[in-house]
């Protein structure tokens, strides 16, 4: 169990989230900035990649 802390910039209002990886999989979580849910396709892909280059 890896929980690295990550920077994720939302894609919907540009906000950089720093969290840990556990908390941006967390059922139910969304941007503190606009409310975009992070289960959306666009998100789930800023996560990822922000996942390799951590
Ligand atoms: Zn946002």
């Amino acid at each position: 169990m890896q929980d690295k802390m990550i920077t994720v910039t939302c894609p919907k209002c540009g906000i950089k989230i720093t969290n840990p990886v556990s908390w941006f999989k967390k059922p139910g979580a969304c941007c503190p900035g606009c409310q975009l849910r992070l289960s959306t396709e666009r998100f789930k892909r800023a996560i990822e990649a922000a996942e390799q280059s951590a």
